[in-house]
């Protein structure tokens, strides 16, 4: 018989299993004798208390059995079965290319950055020396923008897919099991580029075919059907049906969408700042009492308001992370934040966000469905001149931002690049500026201590998610007016994160196999 049992149990005993079985057998009225085996299931911090405890599911059984099995993977050979094109490899397009595997189907991927190893050298230089190299940088690359991110794996979308699945699939490849225990599951930056590297083992040892350094620049249809693609070398691939996986950075796939005539529309996101406070800080605000106790993992936090009907939030929270720059062109200054897998750095940054409305980028208008975009561009010029033209971002502490007044210096800071003191409010439209400046005084309250100068705020975090949608058919998940081209992903507005771009290239695959064998 297996039985799952929740218990609460102190931190330092979280790995201690025959404390962990004593503490279910007693709440479930098993003798300790009766189990054969026992494992944790899930695992969570709850630190409302004085002190923080963690609760434990455990599932124990009376029977030598596996009690949570990974999922059963298969990769048959491809090299010969149907092909089905797709055009980006984020976690979209490695998910998509996975799953068509697993059907017999054949991915032949374009990416048009670098694989991981040779990205990092990218990544060097946007860091060190302030050139970014539009083709392979924090967003582009193989793993897209999920190889360098934060890597966590929590998600909201439950209805689209199989999210045990995923996190599974993650494991086989070389993430951490406790991904599968963990409430809020993390890879960290430092195992994801293996991870990666792994997948793309998998999808070549299975025949598929995956073309680095290769961007499509060109989409062929024909009586409203996809016929093909042609990439930036001139090559062409015929297909009737390929899965456009580029995320949310990728305007010039916006712009030839635009510019060939196939419908695309604005899409609401959320701009702000990034806030980066000692990690110290966080974790006396969330842990009070225990907030020195090495077996808790560093103190996260979400904060949420509404201001004048428009939401105020945190986004992305990294707990002993750094703040990087995730610009995609040279001329632009946007951040993001990511954390290794340890989490022991010495600051704690999260966005800081105001939600994006239409009547934002009315003044945009002559850019039709890419007005959102063209608002958001220009705030990221604005950064990269404010903090002097080079990739140093523009800062200000926040008790000053809230005040008004310029910062004679900046606290140390994560972000490689540097911080130029700046006057945000300069550098953000105002109804931004605004509600972030009220929504500091608002999250004050909730947590007292998190407002403080000893924050900086850094610009501008602009890349929350895309600002233009795809239309796609909710069934056949083609585009309206052009079936075979299944818009998929963050990109195409239909995934926000990581867990959630995985889930729908599963989704858009499945849609890809569908046409081929109408098709045949
Ligand atoms: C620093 C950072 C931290 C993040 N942290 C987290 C986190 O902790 N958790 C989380 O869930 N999410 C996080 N994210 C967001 C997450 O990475 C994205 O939501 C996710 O990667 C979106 O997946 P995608 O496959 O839809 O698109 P992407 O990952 O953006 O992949 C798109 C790919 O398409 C390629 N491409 C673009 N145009 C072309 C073209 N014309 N031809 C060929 N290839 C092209 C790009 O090079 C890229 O590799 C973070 C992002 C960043 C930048």
């Amino acid at each position: 018989m297996i039985k799952d049992v929740d218990i609460v149990i102190a931190p330092n005993l979280g790995d201690n299993m025959q404390e962990v079985i004593r503490l279910a057998t007693q709440k479930c009225g098993w003798k300790i004798s009766d189990v054969q085996r026992a494992e944790v299931i899930k695992r969570s911090v709850d630190a409302r208390g004085k002190y923080a405890r963690l609760q434990l599911r455990v599932r124990i059984s009376d029977a030598e059995e596996n009690l949570y099995p990974l999922t059963d993977f298969f990769w048959q050979n491809v090299s010969n079965s149907p092909e089905v094109l797709i055009i980006g490899f984020g976690p979209a397009g490695m998910f998509a290319a996975m799953e068509l595997i697993q059907h017999g189907f054949k991915p032949v991927v374009f990416e048009r950055g670098s694989d991981v190893r040779k990205r990092r050298r990218d990544l060097k230089a946007i860091n060190r020396d302030h050139t970014v190299n539009p083709e392979s940088n924090y967003c582009f690359g193989e793993g897209g923008a999920g190889t360098y991110s934060d890597g966590k794996l929590y998600t909201r979308s439950h209805k689209r897919g199989n999210i045990s699945r995923i996190l599974d699939n993650f494991v086989y490849h070389g993430a951490h099991p406790d991904i599968r225990v963990d409430a809020h599951p993390h890879i960290g930056t430092n195992k994801l580029p293996k991870v990666v590297e792994n997948i793309r083992e998998t999808i070549i040892q299975a025949g598929g075919e995956i073309h680095f350094d290769t961007r499509v620049d060109e989409i062929f249809t024909e009586n409203g059907k996809l016929t093909g693609l042609r990439t930036a070398t001139g090559e062409r691939y015929r297909g009737n049906a390929a899965i456009l996986a580029t995320g949310h950075s990728a305007r010039d796939v916006f712009h030839l969408l635009y510019r060939s005539g196939i419908n695309i529309e604005n899409k609401p996101f959320a701009l702000g700042v990034r806030i980066e406070h000692p990690q110290e800080i966080i974790n006396k605000v969330q842990y009070s009492c225990d907030y020195n106790n090495p077996h808790l993992p560093p103190a996260s936090y979400a904060l949420s308001t509404q201001v004048q009907g428009r939401g105020v939030f945190s986004f992305c929270m990294c707990p002993g992370g750094f703040i990087v720059p995730a610009s995609t062109a040279p001329g632009e200054v946007v951040v993001n934040g990511m954390s290794p897998s340890r989490r022991d750095g010495k600051f704690a940054n999260s966005g800081f966000v105001v939600s994006v409305e239409p009547e934002d980028w009315k003044s945009y208008g002559e850019h039709g469905p890419l007005a959102a975009m063209a608002f958001q561009a220009e705030i990221e010029k604005k950064a990269w001149e404010a903090g002097g033209k080079t990739m140093a971002a523009p800062a200000q502490r926040m008790i000053d931002f809230v005040s008004g007044k310029n910062s004679t210096d900046l606290n140390e800071t994560s972000y490689i690049p540097g911080l130029t003191s700046a006057n945000l409010s300069e550098v953000l439209p105002g109804f931004i500026s605004q509600r972030i400046r009220e929504a500091c005084l608002h999250f004050k309250k909730k947590m007292p201590s998190y407002y403080t100068n000893e924050a900086n705020l850094v610009g501008v975090e602009s890349r929350t998610s895309s600002p233009v949608r795809i239309p796609r058919n909710p069934q056949t998940l083609s585009h309206p007016e052009v079936e075979g081209l299944l818009p998929c992903g963050e990109g195409a507005g239909y995934a926000g994160g990581i867990v959630s771009a995985a889930m729908d290239g599963e989704r858009c695959a499945r849609a890809a196999i569908t046409i081929k064998k109408a098709a045949d």
